[in-house]
C-alpha cells in the first residue's frame, strides 16, 4: 500500500487540535491535492467522550463542500486516543464508513504524540505508513 503523505503544517495542526481537546477524543477530516494532505479540518466530537467519537452529518457535508470549493480531494479522517495507543478500536473498525479514506489515529498516551494510519475495508484494518512531508 502507498504511504499516506501529510504536509508538516497540516500534521501539526491535527496534533495541536487533538491536544487541545484532552480529555476528550478529537476528530476531523483531511483533504489535499495529488494524494498529499494539505488541509486539516478540525471538527467537533459529537460524543464529547474520552473513548468515542462521531462527527455530525451536517459538519461532514459542510466540510465536503468546502473541500470541493478549494479544489481539493477528501483523503482521510483523523481522531485522537487520549489514553490509548494509536490502533483502531473494534468500534473504530465497525464505524468506518469511508473505504476510500485513510484513518489516522493520534495517540496522546506518549509525548510526543504517536500516529497510526490505516485503511479500513470490509471491517478489516490495514496498517499504512504515514509520511510527514515539508
Ligand atoms: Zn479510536
Amino acid at each position: 500500500m502507498f504511504p499516506f503523505m501529510i504536509k508538516c503544517d497540516a500534521y501539526q495542526q491535527m496534533v495541536t487540535y487533538c491536544q487541545s481537546q484532552i480529555p476528550f477524543e478529537a476528530c476531523g477530516i483531511l483533504s489535499g491535492i495529488n494524494q498529499v494532505v494539505t488541509t486539516t479540518w478540525c471538527l467537533p466530537n459529537a460524543e464529547r467522550s474520552p473513548y468515542r467519537y462521531s462527527i455530525a452529518l451536517p459538519f461532514i457535508n459542510q466540510t465536503f463542500s468546502s473541500i470541493k470549493q478549494k479544489g481539493e480531494q477528501f483523503l482521510g479522517i483523523f481522531h485522537s486516543h487520549p489514553t490509548a495507543p494509536p490502533d483502531p478500536s473494534p468500534e473504530d473498525i465497525r464505524n468506518a464508513n469511508y473505504p476510500e479514506a485513510t484513518y489516522v489515529i493520534v495517540s496522546l498516551l506518549t509525548y510526543p504524540p504517536q500516529t497510526g494510519c490505516f485503511q479500513i475495508l470490509h471491517h478489516q484494518s490495514f496498517k499504512k505508513q504515514l509520511v510527514v512531508v515539508p
